[in-house]
């Protein structure tokens, strides 16, 4: 007889998507809720895992596409550059279009 609970590890977990790419072949990808490690694969299939931090200094290029304040993470293995999720970002009231 099936295990109902088998089913719960098919069951979708949320993954970072690819959102873009700079000029100098920088991907740009935004977090899964609560995401803390990078889930880029290299060819092999290898797990980078690195740590995502929050990222202050980008150049201009970003700037033009998020704003100067932009909250941005990348990670420090890849620099894959990261977005925060929306799900996740608390709202801070200081936006305002
Ligand atoms: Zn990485």
């Amino acid at each position: 007889m099936a295990n109902p609970k088998y089913a719960e590890a098919t069951r979708d977990i949320p993954q970072a998507v690819d959102v873009g790419e700079l000029s100098d072949g920088t991907k740009i990808r935004k977090r899964a809720p609560r995401m803390r490690a990078c889930s880029l694969k290299d060819a092999k299939g290898k797990l980078c895992a690195g740590h995502l931090k929050r990222w202050f200094f980008f150049g201009e290029e970003l700037q033009k596409l998020y704003g100067k304040d932009a909250e941005l993470y990348r990670c420090e293995k890849c620099k894959t550059v990261y977005l925060p999720n929306e799900d996740e970002t608390p709202r801070s009231g200081t936006l305002s279009y």
